[in-house]
């Protein structure tokens, strides 16, 4: 890529398509692949020379590999970032976060609502060497302020949260972080570099299941942390000794995936907010959870700090677990499962799956009610999507 910085720099759409890919001799076009574990040396002493680090370059594929490296620069560019480092999985990319700023003794601050295994890792791996996580509401900055100690290295939110759509202010959550000295980590998974670019607005590590809409079409699974240098460099180092690297093929897909990021983004958002719109007028629906309608307690700070609202929308209907899993069972075009950021649309009953380890009380605390359904909205037509799920909302209605 030939970045003239004399030049205005190059937008979101365009370094998704261009950025990261330093062509080979070939001349490829399109990005290519470098299925290889290792990668070999002229001489003893290149070899010697590399792995001393004096000279840089290829070794073996668990630390750098050319087609995860294309993926990694062109996400570290979106987002805005000094370096990206990919993952086995969205998961594996918190644990080595965990792995490289952490230490026994130390806490997290984090969002009581995150993804279920963000939890678990959390809760029953990390709290068994010594970090303590304590949750806190996500968008009560009081509650954040208080729960800070002098142990305090890490703050963690997922914003827009899932499945009820709060958001979090990152610029405030940031300068609590940051008179703390602690650092600010955004699970920018719902929305992506193309609706919300974390680091901007104060965050100092951006963690990514790509197997969400980076890649977009449900194929692979992987992860990535992006932020800076110092920070990044000690993220690398967990992941070339702990392993859980990215294959070169997910990589590739997920380098192609960011191809068509923005469109793909911007399409599922007028499909969910057309949804939404149509939901929160259903009698059969008691409430919707959706942060691009303006009903939505957050509205406005969601409209500042966001460039869209993203596409997973919760919404409660009238009644309890029957009801909404007769909604689930009338549809035949939408996908029964718990996967979202696909082009293809899915619903599901949280407290049934996603959310069915909680106890009652965390579930009513969560706002996880029986009735409460979640819907990723994908990108097949709006009218089709539609007319699922109102065969089932319309009996409910029918029944009062
Ligand atoms: C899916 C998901 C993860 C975990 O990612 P995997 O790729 O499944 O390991 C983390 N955070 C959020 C918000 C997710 O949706």
């Amino acid at each position: 890529m030939h970045d003239d910085s004399q030049d205005a720099p190059w937008s979101l759409e365009t370094l998704a398509i261009r950025a990261g890919h330093d062509r080979t001799a070939e001349q490829e076009h399109a990005e290519p692949i470098f299925p290889t574990s290792s990668f070999v040396y002229e001489s003893a002493a290149e070899a010697a020379r590399k792995f001393k680090g004096e000279e840089p370059g290829n070794i073996y594929s668990r630390f750098t590999n050319p087609t995860v490296h294309t993926f990694e620069k062109r996400l570290a560019a979106m987002e805005g970032g000094e370096r990206c480092v990919a993952t086995s999985s969205g998961m594996s990319a918190i644990l080595c976060t965990a792995l490289a700023l952490l230490s026994a003794g130390d806490e997290i601050v984090a969002s009581r609502s995150l993804f279920g295994s963000t939890v678990s890792l959390l809760d029953k791996y990390l709290g068994k060497f010594g970090i303590i996580t304590r949750y806190v509401e996500l968008s009560d900055l009081n509650a954040w302020e208080a729960a800070m100690t002098p142990a305090t290295k890490l703050l963690f939110a997922e914003t827009p949260s899932n499945p009820l759509s709060e958001v979090a202010d990152i610029a405030a959550l940031a300068e609590i972080a940051h008179r703390h000295d602690a650092l600010l980590a955004i699970d920018n998974c719902f929305l992506t570099p193309a609706l919300q670019r974390p680091l901007a607005l104060g965050a100092d590590l951006i963690i990514h299941s790509a197997t969400k809409y980076l890649d977009g079409q449900g194929r692979a699974i992987g992860g990535a942390v992006v932020g800076g240098h110092d920070l990044l460099e000690g993220v690398f180092g967990a992941v070339r000794t702990a392993g859980p690297c990215l294959s070169p093929f997910n990589a590739w897909i997920f380098t192609k995936g960011l191809e068509t990021l923005s469109l793909r983004m911007r399409a599922h958002c007028e499909n969910a907010q057309r949804l939404a719109e149509w939901l929160e007028q259903h009698p059969g629906v008691a409430q919707i959870y959706y942060s691009g309608l303006e009903s939505h307690p957050q509205h406005a700070l969601a409209a500042r700090q966001q460039t869209g609202f993203g596409a997973v929308l919760g919404f409660e209907v009238h009644g309890g677990q029957a009801e909404a899993w007769q909604v689930i069972d009338a549809t035949r075009l939408i996908s029964i499962t718990g996967n979202l950021g696909d082009v293809k649309s899915t619903i599901t009953h949280p407290a049934s799956t996603t959310h069915g380890r909680l106890s009652d009380e965390q579930k009513q605390a969560a706002g996880i009610t029986p009735g409460l359904l979640r819907v990723s909205v994908g990108l097949e037509s709006f009218d089709d999507i539609q007319r699922d799920l109102a065969r089932g909302l319309d009996a409910l209605a029918r029944r009062g």
